[in-house]
């Protein structure tokens, strides 16, 4: 009998690891919460135009990602546009592109702004061969940039995203991340929005038999070592041969049934969530994708013109700005009405933009979310919880798996390739020439 397996989590890494099962003839129900897919891409409605409510872009290097939008018809939406990067430091806003932009740069100091251009291309080849899963990113950085450089540009940078364990996330970290950027300033973004490729997901799955269901909150989660109960909250309950959880691990704790939850993985990472404010404006910025904010007076650390990569046509003519803060799912910031937020932060971006006016200030929305950004520990690679939870037919694919990889679409997918072999491996097993074919296929 084909086993059913269910996948708890309709974001990108639920959706891919159903995509390559259903692809593989296996029966699949993917279960999402919320009353759309997509996780930390999903979108709301403006002006009848999807649009994501955290910026998201595609990067060249993606390949595992652009891989799967091949296979589903999605790859050739990607535009592909040379972004251009900005620093605000002091409330003044410079360009942070090319060697001339570093020289003028006049928050460091003559040597220091050469140092920084050097050390910035060497760096990557400067962290081959070290342990830097062992390093501290304050230790690795300090003592290559120097403490100005450190203390003026990157110590905020890092803490933006990390909160106040910036300095002692892995420098592996920021190591794999300049090999995801790979120096290059060209990004990608599908015509469609991200809502195109999550819609193309489903349609593939769906085509290959698999069911996809929204508004399907899981409960309860049971899973011995012969098969799995999932419970959902309006009390259905749905047998599986094996299930995949690609949901936080915070989250996954919250509905493992009693029996499950001392085998769950005893790693307890901090999550950093995010508050997010997205602004429709009238006017461009100043046409820079992505801007970091120091010292500026801002709540918000930076500052991304999607417009700048896409285009205004796609907001009915106005300009695109999301500005962010990371920060704990119990901090003040996150737990505060949103339209205090909103204003405050309205506020904020004019104070920042003299050029702007709250005229030009078309439509304001807050997002938040609670679990984006594990905080890495030192030797985490070696910390790192297993995919497999030992004694049970359930599987973890979160990202708190990903590591070292950025926390992207790209590292989610890459992530789910690799669950969904394991997890065909495990069902094909028992007859050789069954896994034989399947070793055949899964070689393609
Ligand atoms: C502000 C921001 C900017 C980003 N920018 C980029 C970018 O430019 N490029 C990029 O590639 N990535 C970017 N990312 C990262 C990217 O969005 C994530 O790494 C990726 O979406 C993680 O996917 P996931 O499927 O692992 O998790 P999630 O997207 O979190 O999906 C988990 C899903 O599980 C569901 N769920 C939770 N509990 C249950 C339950 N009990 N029952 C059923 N379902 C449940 C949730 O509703 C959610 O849909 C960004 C993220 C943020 C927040």
């Amino acid at each position: 009998m084909t086993p059913r397996v269910v996948v708890i989590g309709g974001g990108i890494c639920g959706l891919a690891t159903a995509h390559r099962l259903v692809r593989a003839g296996v029966a699949v129900t993917l279960l999402e919460a919320s009353d759309q897919l997509g996780g930390l891409g999903t979108f709301f409605s403006s002006r009848g135009r999807s649009v994501e409510r955290f910026y998201h872009c595609v990067m060249p290097t993606d390949s595992a990602l652009l891989a799967l939008l091949d296979e589903v018809g999605a790859r050739e939406s990607v535009g592909w546009r040379p972004t251009r990067m900005g620093m605000i430091v002091d409330g003044v806003h410079r360009p942070f592109n090319s060697a001339l932009d570093l020289l003028r740069f006049r928050p460091l100091s003559l040597v220091n702004r050469i140092r920084f251009g050097v050390i910035s291309v060497l760096l990557r080849r400067l962290g081959k061969g070290k342990d830097l899963d062992l390093m501290r990113t304050e230790d690795w950085l300090r003592g290559l940039y120097g403490d100005e450089v450190w203390s003026l540009l990157l110590a905020p940078m890092f803490g933006a995203k990390f909160g106040s364990a910036f300095g002692d996330v892995p420098a592996l970290y920021l190591w794999e991340r300049l090999g995801r950027e790979s120096n290059k300033s060209v990004r990608g973004y599908p015509s469609g929005g991200y809502k195109s490729v999550i819609d193309a997901l489903r349609a593939a799955i769906e085509a290959g038999g698999g069911e996809v269901r929204t508004n399907a909150a899981v409960r309860l989660l049971e899973a011995g070592p012969d098969r799995a109960l999932v419970t959902l909250s309006d009390g259905e309950t749905i047998e599986a041969d094996h299930v995949v959880s690609t949901v936080p691990l915070p989250a996954l704790r919250a509905i493992a049934d009693a029996d499950l939850a001392p085998r769950l993985p005893d790693v307890r990472l901090p999550y950093q969530g995010v508050v997010n404010t997205l602004f429709f404006l009238r006017k461009p910025l100043s046409g820079h994708y992505w801007a970091p904010v120091l010292r500026s007076g801002t709540e918000f650390d930076g500052v991304i013109e999607m417009s700048a990569l896409t285009d205004t046509e796609l907001y009915g003519g106005r300009h695109l700005v999301y500005v962010m803060h990371y920060t704990d799912r119990e901090s003040a910031l996150y737990r505060e009405d949103d339209s205090a937020i909103a204003a405050r932060w309205t506020d904020q971006l004019l104070s920042l933009h003299k050029g702007l006016s709250r005229d030009d200030v078309d439509e304001v929305h807050v997002f938040k979310a609670p679990f984006v950004e594990p905080v890495y520990p030192l030797g985490y690679l070696t910390a790192r919880p297993a995919v497999e939870v030992p004694g049970t037919r359930l599987l973890l694919a979160t990202t708190a798996h990903v590591y070292p990889n950025v926390t992207s679409w790209n590292s989610s997918v890459e992530l789910a390739d690799s669950v969904a072999d394991r997890l065909l491996h495990d069902i094909r097993r028992p007859s050789t020439q069954e896994h034989t074919a399947w070793s055949a296929e899964s070689a393609r």
